[in-house]
């Protein structure tokens, strides 16, 4: 999507060679103009595989899910993350390693909001070592319901996070990839090195 790669120039901003600072416009700020088209541009990738419920992860992918789920007309769903390792019968639950904080916490989500019938559409902020997305992938596994892909805004893909997904044959679609990055310059998949201030 080349005005967010073109937002991400200008604004964005690669702390080390890892990590990448978008929380002037994707997750603290957030640019809610840009957020409804990046709904959009999920939502037509997706659309031919009628998409009946958006799964997400609280709290970055949430406006991201609620843009999509807007543009496809269906709900979305953001699992919970819990400290705490207390399981319950009534949720779906699957454990994450955080590589950022160095811990592991829980996903979890009510049975009751996603069922067996259920063609799931799994959508974040950033796609890096795949943690929690692989952990939203088991909870619609554990439910028996369909998943169509996962949707990533960022994807990092020098992380394993993409191998990860595709290993498993999940489609992975991510609207902007970046290829390389170290402070001063961001490197996109399949584009010319872009210098940024
Ligand atoms: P994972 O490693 O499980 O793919 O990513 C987990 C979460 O960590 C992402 O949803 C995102 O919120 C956060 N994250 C991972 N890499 C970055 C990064 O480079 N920048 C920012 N701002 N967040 C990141």
């Amino acid at each position: 999507m080349k005005e967010l790669q073109e937002r991400i120039i200008r604004d964005g901003r690669a702390l080390s060679e890892t990590v990448l600072k978008v929380d002037a416009f994707l997750n603290h700020q957030v640019d809610a103009e840009l957020t409804m088209k990046i709904g959009q541009a999920f939502a037509d990738l997706f659309r031919s595989e009628k998409v009946t419920k958006v799964l997400t992860v609280e709290a970055s992918g949430i406006h991201f899910a609620l843009a999509t789920a807007y543009a496809l007309g269906v709900p979305f769903v953001y699992a919970k993350k819990k400290k705490a390792v207390t399981l319950s019968d009534d949720v779906y639950s699957a454990p994450v390693y955080s590589f950022t904080r160095k811990e592991n916490y829980q996903i979890s989500i009510a049975k009751q909001y996603l069922s067996a019938e259920e063609r799931v559409l799994i959508v974040d902020d950033f796609l890096a070592t795949g943690a929690a997305l692989v952990g939203l992938t088991q909870i619609v596994a554990d439910a028996g319901a369909h998943l169509v892909g996962v949707g990533a805004v960022v994807e990092k893909s020098f992380q394993e996070g993409r191998g990860l997904l595709e290993k498993a044959g999940v489609r992975v679609e991510s609207l902007a990839r970046i290829k390389s990055m170290k402070p001063g310059e961001i490197h996109f998949v399949e584009t010319t090195p872009v210098h940024t201030s």
